[in-house]
């Protein structure tokens, strides 16, 4: 999951990351009211969309403001903005800082090296992809060993790295340990500092945050689930998630799946996408519904994805294992019936396996018109494109 820049602030000062005041705002009204109170400590405010995307200070997201008044017109200006797809729902009105430079910091999961990747520069500011690519030696890239993680003698190497000299490196050294404990302590598999300011008065400041946490870490990071944002959830999603489904909404397709296993569901996706090339149909979605699948987790699966408008067919591939075909084609007859007029669009199922002439019996009998037995992969996949595509 990715978090909003005033949430990361907000984590940045659990780990003693400096920071400045910040307050969240969803109205114009709520927004002078917070740069009222941080303007009794400083001339400046920032008024700064918060969207789970980049690029906001060029989108015209971020705005300074010296006033009240200025604060509410920004702030006016700045909600129900639409930033790269994203509508713009709060604004964070920040203590404004007295920038000299502007730095760039962030350590990320590097997997395909099975370890974690720190990069910094002397040039953040806007625009770290252009840099990366036009000029990549200005920005140092340093591996870090997981069991070692950053320490000061790595955090030392990460600003020699990016040219920092003695005693402003000096400075960030003890920045970056923090940001490191920040990304472990948060399970975060991203923390992104741009910029990472000096002021006049010659601090290092986190001025903008970026942090995506692991949601396979969910178990131990209870706090995070307060972080979820409900409003800008996926709803099909939400639903599956609270139904404890493996479900991920797919962009562009309109065939539903629904497997057992991730290994045969990913396969699945791959033979759909082959089969509906000529039709320009794809899969509209990843379902595992696991071992052990009953009639219950079969039809809660089968009402997420018929409740999916993209999906147009449903293509239902079970390999029977420890669960026998015969009970998930009665998972399916039962779903059917539990769903009643609320299924209404044509499924498709490919069952192979543990009883798989018993399972076929059953679903013969049922005679349900919405179901198509196919008896193989690709065949299944052929017809349930082919009917996503009528
Ligand atoms: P992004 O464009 O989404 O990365 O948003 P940032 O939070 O990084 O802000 C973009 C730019 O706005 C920064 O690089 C700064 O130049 C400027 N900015 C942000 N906060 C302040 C501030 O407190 N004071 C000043 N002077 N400039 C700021
Ligand atoms: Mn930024």
């Amino acid at each position: 999951m990715d978090l909003y820049e005033y949430q990361a602030r907000e984590l940045f000062a659990k780990y003693d990351v400096p920071v400045l005041d910040g307050i969240v705002a969803s109205t114009p009204d709520e927004a002078a009211q917070a740069a009222e109170e941080l303007l009794r400590n400083g001339e400046l405010v920032v008024v700064k969309a918060q969207v789970k995307t980049g690029g906001r200070g060029k989108a015209g997201g971020v705005k300074l403001a010296c006033s009240v008044d200025e604060a509410r017109e920004k702030a006016n200006e700045i909600l129900g903005m639409d930033i790269k797809g994203h509508t713009v729902g709060k604004v964070l009105i920040a203590a404004g800082a007295d920038i000299t430079e502007e730095y760039y910091f962030s350590v990320l999961l590097d997997r395909s090296e099975r370890r974690y990747l720190a990069m910094c520069s002397k040039e953040g500011g806007m625009e770290i992809e252009k840099l990366a690519v036009e000029r990549p030696e200005a920005l140092a890239k340093v591996p870090v060993d997981p069991q070692i993680g950053i320490d000061q003698a790595k955090a030392e190497e990460i600003v020699a790295e990016a040219g920092f000299g003695g005693e402003l490196g000096a400075k960030i050294v003890p920045v970056i340990q923090k940001l490191w404990d920040v990304y472990t302590g948060e399970d975060a598999t991203l923390v992104e500092v741009n910029p990472l300011v000096q002021t006049g008065s010659g601090e290092i400041i986190a001025l903008d945050g970026k942090v995506t946490v692991d949601d396979n870490a969910r178990f131990r990071q209870e706090g995070h689930c307060a972080l979820v944002d409900k409003a800008t959830e996926n709803p099909l999603e939400a639903k599956a998630k609270a139904l404890g489904l493996n479900y991920v909404k797919l962009d562009g397709g309109q065939v539903g799946i629904i497997g057992n296993g991730a290994g045969l569901v990913m396969s699945t996706l791959d033979v759909v996408a082959y089969a509906g090339e000529q039709y320009g149909v794809g899969p509209a979605n990843f379902l595992d519904i696991g071992g052990g699948a009953n009639a219950t987790v079969m039809s809660n699966g089968l009402d997420v994805i018929l409740n999916d408008d993209d999906v147009r067919s449903v293509f239902v591939n079970v390999f029977g294992g420890i669960t026998a075909c015969d009970e998930v084609a009665n998972g399916i007859v039962k779903a059917l019936e539990i769903l009643g007029d609320e299924a209404k669009k044509p499924i498709v199922v490919r069952l192979d396996g543990n009883n798989v002439e018993r399972g076929r019996e059953i679903l013969a009998q049922a005679n349900h018109p919405l179901v198509t037995v196919v008896e193989t992969m690709d065949g299944a996949a052929a017809k349930a494109a082919e009917l996503a595509a009528k």
